[in-house]
């Protein structure tokens, strides 16, 4: 395993100090990572982090982003549920940009983009690093998709309206690069839409180390909310909204699923048996979960910007 440290990419500063230690909850590979925070700007590294060559083998092939689409899924209910949190997403693009040029990069195996597809209204493509995933989308929907990472895709400056990153800004090295980036491909009052672990959550503060959304060794910046707030506005974009837009009760199970590693519960065992996708305890949760949500404390949170 190769690891690599980094200076603060944000703010350049080298001195941090130590925010939570531990091992891979998800896939319980060998080793031990660490999230540090930035002393002077807040922004939360993983340091030292894994090179790509080492990290890539701790995405196991059933990662949430390379599941089927969900016209490939087998239960009618699970179909729907799915699809649930995906027309939640293409309706908030909707409010905002009904129609344009719309990029999802780290498309996954273009779950948004499928949906997106239904409502005929954008010009869509997607840009998706691992190739197995990019094929299935082109030949699932017919789409473009750039097989690649995003600082090599090779397109026009400003030709797109809408830029969506669903769960993927917590896994960038260099953030600061990548969001530059996204800024060259949009139009001026272009939408940038993008979802992360939401650093306020009420999961966080309860499962600490345990919480989804450190996700070691895969999450490698995490961006509090003051702070994100500022480097968005002196890059050049706009916070127009934010929302818990989805995928809640998903993280609150994983939460729970890691949390018992450590207590080994036999009762929380046979719960979590049940899958993640099991009616009983959706139902239970989906009115708390719902009130959570509204108050902007779910796990993860999705940011309206526009580019100034
Ligand atoms: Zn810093």
């Amino acid at each position: 395993m190769i690891f690599l440290e980094h200076d603060c990419r944000w703010c350049g500063e080298e001195k941090y100090e130590l925010v939570i230690r531990g091992p891979d909850l998800l896939t319980d590979l060998p080793g031990e990572f660490q999230f540090v925070k930035c002393i002077n700007c807040g922004l939360l590294r993983q340091n030292p982090y894994l090179e790509w060559d080492s990290l890539k083998q701790y995405y196991p092939d059933d990662y949430n982003s390379y599941q089927p689409q969900v016209s490939d899924i087998d239960s009618q209910l699970r179909r729907m549920d799915k699809r649930y949190g995906l027309w939640k997403r293409v309706r908030l693009i909707s409010k905002h940009k009904p129609s344009g040029k719309w990029v999802d990069i780290g498309a996954g195996t273009g779950r948004v983009l499928q949906e997106a597809m239904r409502w005929n209204r954008w010009d869509l493509m997607g840009v998706e690093p691992v190739k197995i995933a990019a094929d299935y989308i082109a030949n699932k929907t017919g789409l473009f998709v750039f097989n690649g990472r995003l600082e090599n895709f090779d397109s026009h400056n400003e030709c797109f309206d809408i830029v969506t990153m669903w769960d993927v800004l917590e896994h960038f090295e260099d953030p600061i690069k990548n969001l530059n980036k996204i800024k060259e491909l949009l139009k001026p009052g272009g939408l940038f839409v993008f979802s992360i672990p939401n650093m306020n959550s009420w999961d966080r503060k309860l499962f600490k180390k345990y919480w989804v959304g450190y996700d070691l060794p895969r999450h490698l910046h995490l961006y509090p909310d003051e702070l994100l707030k500022n480097m968005l506005q002196e890059m050049g974009f706009k916070i127009v909204e934010k929302k818990c837009v989805a995928g809640s009760h998903g993280a609150f199970i994983l939460d729970i699923a890691f949390l018992n590693k450590k207590l080994e519960s036999k009762l929380i065992t046979k719960f979590l048996s049940l899958g993640p996708d099991s009616i009983i305890p959706r139902a239970i949760s989906f009115i708390p979960l719902w009130v959570i949500d509204k108050l902007k404390l779910g796990s993860n949170i999705t940011y309206i910007t526009t580019k100034l």
